[in-house]
């Protein structure tokens, strides 16, 4: 009797002190990933102590053929809720409004201009800079942006000596678009479409959608219509079109995301070992 009490006691003491570590190992990780949720206390103990990385989503209000007008904006935020904990990262607030003036004739768009909208991002970039992370990653949903971006990231990396990166998720994620598709993407095509069925089934309208809202992308330099005449601009003539598969977009949803952390990952592992504005 008295060797089954102390065996009872023995389980109980091991699992007391399982529970116990697993707790401390809770307690190690931030209570949010989000910069909007945190404390200054908590932020202060975090960064950069335990984390030097933060992800800022930046998009745009526009239209996107039968999806969400703020698809660029929503695509890298729920990207950025994907991979935070795997790259050891803070999502910084999602920037919604971005440069767009040739979208701005649709219905809900909003355009900032280029002279407002470079400042600004230049003014948060140097105070995430300011407040101790080494890594600022902009995960870019908008093509309208991307030149303001990178010119911007050039001029702030190096005068507050830290390591930055844009990313146009729906560049890089390219071959995969080829690989799930099996054809090229478009905006608010295939692949736009796909990321955020997976995340906003509820705000897919196939309902609404025909092939005849359509346009084809102007190949570079050729033409510059302004309005585009479609929010639906596909990259290759005949390919592109969306095609509202749940399965592919889950599919779709995870490669890239993986993809998009693999790239953050290795480029910081590569500043790393060079040293560059380690410190
Ligand atoms: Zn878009």
């Amino acid at each position: 009797m008295i060797k089954k009490v102390t065996h009872v006691f023995m389980v109980i003491l091991i699992l007391i002190s399982f529970l116990g570590a697993n707790l401390r190992a809770k307690g190690n990780n931030p209570t949010t990933r989000e910069m909007n949720f945190l404390c200054w206390q908590e932020f202060q103990e975090l960064v950069p102590a335990k984390i030097q990385t933060v992800l800022l989503p930046v998009g745009s209000l526009e239209p996107h053929g039968v999806i969400p007008n703020g698809t660029d904006s929503l695509a890298p935020e729920a990207m950025a809720k994907a991979i935070a904990e795997r790259v050891n990262a803070l999502i910084a607030p999602t920037l919604n409004y971005g440069v767009t003036p040739a979208m701005k004739a649709f219905p809900g768009a909003v355009s900032i201009r280029p002279e407002a909208y470079q400042p600004f991002v230049e003014d948060i970039l140097s105070n995430l800079a300011d407040n101790g992370f080494r890594n600022i990653i902009i995960l870019n949903g908008h093509g309208g942006n991307t030149q303001w971006l990178q010119e911007l990231v050039r001029q702030v990396a190096n005068r507050k000596k830290v390591r930055m990166m844009v990313v146009n998720w729906w560049s890089l994620a390219d071959k995969i678009t080829k690989e799930v598709f099996k054809e090229n993407g478009g905006h608010a095509g295939n692949n736009e479409t796909a990321y955020m069925q997976a995340v906003y089934p509820q705000h897919i309208h196939p309902e609404r959608y025909s092939q005849e809202m359509v346009s084809l992308l102007a190949p570079a330099e050729s033409y510059y219509p302004v309005p585009v005449p479609s929010s639906i601009l596909i990259y290759e003539e005949g390919q592109g079109y969306p095609t509202f598969d749940e399965k592919q977009a889950r599919l779709y949803f995870q490669k890239v995301n993986d993809l998009v952390a693999k790239l953050i990952l290795e480029t910081i592992h590569i500043w790393d070992l060079a040293g560059v504005y380690s410190k």
